[in-house]
């Protein structure tokens, strides 16, 4: 069979660890077999960002916002431990935050779903995706001790020195007081690229905050999102059939605990934060989490949602058999290609990536899996492989998928 033809490049950013393995028999054996891929490529692996400091990382981000499609493989966040390992210059800054920066852009957290693996929410069948707002909050904030018998002011002061206060508190005992902000602009670019992710993927979309609570606070966030929907995406919404709805978060847990999954919600960051570690959790394992940085301007960048596995690596080094499980990074590949194939009208590219998650998805549910999902997998005689073995026996099920 002649290989599928690409006309535009993926931007490819390779990693660290137990991923960059499982990255390259991806490539050799799930898809360069298939098709004449096309990428440009980036090596993010922590030595190349540091002796570059941080500029492949640069580079890559802004050759995504060029290309409008990029894939990247897990990458060790560096500390005082990996400076030592690896001999680091310094500790440089996390390639996500620095991605996530220059594409302005908001994470779609997304689990897959397998027949032989039941979330531990009976009604959720269809999966539930969470858009995390990543910009400011209580992650840019400045919190101080407060000793007794002091009074906390918010203090604005404009250009011309013009100062407007506001007590927050009038401290008779020790406490402690924080201040947090947003920006408008930040907010308007995560509200766009949530209405246009629930486009492309013609899924209803809930949006929620505290807005009862902190009035001048989420009813920014509240007005930015109903004030765009209302000029820009309405009518979009209506000819794809899908809705969207505001709401306050007491409600939104509740509708999306009845729900039967198949739907997008947008949180602020901390709400973002933690639901998603618990969506994540519902739904099986880590192994399971597709993530995809979508920005304003509708430039996708996809990955798996776990880390480097360093455990995994350690032992591989060591010469021992692992049994790492590839999905999520199978499918951060399949998400780039029918991207890819969907912005250049490659049928044949959209089709190979829906065969290659079926071919994935037909292995596991089969029985053959790796040993993260060997108590959860309900799959009759089920046998857990090794890293290399799983991806062979993906192979042998795309030739029947395609
Ligand atoms: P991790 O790599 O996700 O692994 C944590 C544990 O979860 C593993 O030791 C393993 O458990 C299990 N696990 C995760 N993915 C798995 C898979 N595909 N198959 C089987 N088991 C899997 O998280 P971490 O150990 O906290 O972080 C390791 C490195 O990754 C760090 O240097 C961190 O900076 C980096 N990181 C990168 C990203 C990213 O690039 N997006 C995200 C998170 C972390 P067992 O060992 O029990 O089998
Ligand atoms: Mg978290």
């Amino acid at each position: 069979m002649p290989k599928i033809n690409m006309k535009t490049p993926i931007v490819e950013m390779d990693g660290d660890e137990m991923t960059r393995i499982i990255w390259k028999w991806v490539k050799e054996k799930l898809i360069e077999p298939y098709v004449d891929l096309k990428t440009e490529y980036y090596d993010l692996h922590l030595k190349s960002r540091d002796n570059t400091d941080d500029q492949v990382t640069k580079d890559a981000a802004n050759a995504i916002k060029k290309y409008g499609v990029g894939v990247k493989c897990a990458t060790i966040t560096a500390n005082t431990d990996r400076k030592k390992e690896y001999d680091l210059k310094r500790i440089s800054k996390s390639p996500n935050g620095i991605i996530r920066k220059i594409m302005d852009g908001t994470i779609f957290r997304k689990p897959i779903l397998l027949d032989t693996v039941d979330p531990l929410v009976p009604t959720w069948e269809k999966p539930i995706t969470i858009a995390r707002h990543s910009y400011g909050d209580i992650y840019a904030s400045v919190s101080l001790e407060v000793p007794k018998d002091t009074k906390a002011e918010i203090v604005l002061t404009d250009k011309n020195s013009n100062e407007l206060k506001r007590t927050i508190y009038d401290f008779q005992e020790p406490g402690v007081v924080m201040g947090e902000y947003n920006l408008d602009s930040s907010i308007r670019n995560f509200a766009k690229s949530c209405f246009k992710y629930a486009l492309e993927q013609k899924t209803d979309l809930i949006f929620s905050t505290k807005d009862t609570i902190t009035k001048e606070y989420d009813y920014k966030f509240k007005d930015i999102f109903n004030e765009l929907y209302e000029k820009e995406y309405e009518s979009q919404f209506k000819e794809a059939g899908i809705t969207f709805l505001y709401t306050l978060i007491d409600d939104a847990v509740a509708r999306v605990m009845r729900s039967e999954g198949g739907l997008i919600w947008a949180c602020k960051n901390y709400d973002g934060d933690v639901m998603s570690d618990m969506i994540a959790t519902v739904y099986g394992s880590l192994a399971l989490m597709t993530s995809v940085l979508v920005s304003p301007e509708g430039a996708y960048e996809y990955e798996a949602a776990h880390g480097t596995v360093t455990r995994h690596y350690y032992r591989h080094l060591d010469g021992e058999e692992t049994s790492t499980n590839p999905i999520a990074t199978i499918f951060a590949w399949t998400g780039a290609l029918r991207k890819r194939g969907q912005m250049d009208s490659n049928e044949e590219l959209v089709k190979f990536a829906d065969a290659l998650e079926k071919a994935t998805i037909k292995t596991y549910d089969s029985g053959i899996i790796t040993k993260d999902l060997l108590k959860l997998s309900k799959a009759k005689d089920k046998k857990w492989v090794n890293s290399e073995q799983i991806l062979d026996e993906i192979a042998k099920n795309i030739e029947i998928s395609i």
